[in-house]
């Protein structure tokens, strides 16, 4: 690397110099569009366990070795009957990550179960030893979010969850595919939720699923939003639940099956996608590996998904702030180049703070809390994340965007005469 190569923010020449986006998600192809035009054909409405949505359920169920599988519209909705599915009750408490996307832990709300906010580690993902630290007699479930696709410490969080004799549960939206020492995510704890939006690994623009081993959480979860004819094929006669299978618990969270068609051929292209992205995300690592300014993501012992590749920026080594560095890489042309803003710390939202107001059945004005979450804090203050690329063709931008970002980190010395 020639360190004397003026920076663009600089007046130099740019890293990447083609129009952007750089990076296009979701992928579709015309076997996307022939896989919805074939739906149109089949249904556009499925009451059961029949047709696109058998045949997703069983597939993603298969690739993960669980037993049921059940769609939803959404990954939040997905999630809130996981929540349903423990039964939570007011008065009970949940472990939950303050660092995450909201949607994490939002419909706890609705179950009237009280969220207790735990800080991460210095890889972003939640703190085992002060999950350990926030059980009390009424927790009742941990739920955990393997954040940008890296697995959560899943030995010490299992064995804590098992200890404590509470439900685990895994938010593993930004984690399709991902494994910790060679198991997949969304198989270690007591059910776990897929978002399957538009920007997730496997998505069909909208929807969610969820997978469990455990009878009575599938149950609670059919009924909480897919009443009638689900419910009835699904739920043994002589459950004491069945009595409300005509009605379920009142919601409709059934998935749209055009959605479901196109989830099914952006699933069956997952391994293809993870296997470019693992392979590009190592050269990110091994070519930006040497720089002291900043951290690389926690590949030890797990195979991410690479949702987003995230650095964490460290301005007092580099005498640099952030947003001149960030103003840097985009000069270069790393248009793609993210701080992740509205995905950040959710302890302090005003619909944890002030839960009150919205469900006053629910709960009463909060104390205001002391605790303090350090970790979640700083990581969303050096974050940086970076796209990771998935086909054969995008080599040559994997590699130009790595030549900008190590352009920019040897050069820090001549932003810091201009600062
Ligand atoms: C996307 C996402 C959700 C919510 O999923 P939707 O399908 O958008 O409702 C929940 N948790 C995490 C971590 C997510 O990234």
């Amino acid at each position: 690397m020639n360190t004397s190569e003026k920076l663009a923010i600089l007046g130099g020449d740019k890293s990447v110099d083609v129009p952007k986006p750089h990076y296009v998600w979701p992928e579709i192809t015309d076997r996307t569009r022939e896989a919805v035009l074939k739906q149109l054909d089949s249904t556009i409405s499925i009451y059961n366990k029949s047709d696109i949505f058998e045949r997703f359920e069983n597939n993603f169920a298969k690739y993960h070795g669980r037993k049921y599988a059940l769609l939803h519209n959404s990954g939040t909705n997905a999630i809130w009957s996981m929540f349903v599915g423990c039964d939570l009750q007011p008065g009970d408490e949940v472990i939950c990550p303050t660092y995450t996307f909201h949607a994490t832990a939002t419909l706890l709300l609705q179950t009237g179960a009280t969220p207790i906010f735990v800080d991460a580690k210095e890889d972003g993902n939640i703190d085992p030893e002060k999950i350990r630290a926030a059980i009390t007699k009424k927790t009742k479930a941990i739920i955990i979010t393997h954040m940008w696709g890296i697995p959560c410490d899943m030995d010490e969080i299992v064995a804590i969850a098992k200890e404590a004799g509470v439900y685990l549960l895994e938010d593993c939206s930004h984690a399709h595919g991902a494994e910790y020492k060679g198991r997949k995510v969304g198989t270690f704890g007591d059910a776990a939720a897929w978002s399957l939006q538009g920007q997730k690994t496997v998505t069909g623009g909208e929807g969610g699923i969820v997978l469990t081993d455990n009878e009575e959480i599938h149950i609670r979860e059919l009924l909480l939003g897919h009443y009638n004819k689900r419910c009835t094929q699904e739920i043994p006669k002589d459950h004491r639940l069945r009595q409300f299978a005509l009605t379920g618990f009142g919601l409709k969270n059934r998935a749209h099956p055009l959605a479901i068609a196109i989830a099914q051929e952006q699933f069956e292209r997952l391994d293809s996608i993870l296997e470019f992205r693992r392979r590009y995300a190592e050269m990110m690592m091994n070519e930006l590996g040497g720089f002291e300014e900043i951290s690389l993501p926690n590949t030890k012992e797990r195979l991410p998904s690479w949702y987003a590749f995230t650095i964490q920026y460290h301005e007092e080594k580099a005498g640099v702030k952030i947003e001149k560095f960030y103003q840097a890489l985009q000069a270069e042309g790393l248009a793609e180049a993210d701080r992740p803003g509205s995905t950040g710390p959710i302890h302090d939202l005003p619909l944890f703070q002030n839960r009150h107001i919205v469900y006053p059945h629910l709960y009463r004005q909060t104390e205001t809390t002391s605790s303090e979450y350090p970790q979640a804090v700083n990581f969303w203050k050096k974050a940086i994340k970076f796209p990771v690329w998935h086909r054969p063709e995008d080599e040559g931008m994997t590699r130009d965007y790595i030549k900008g970002v190590k352009k920019v980190l040897t050069n820090l010395p001549s932003l810091k005469d201009n600062a």
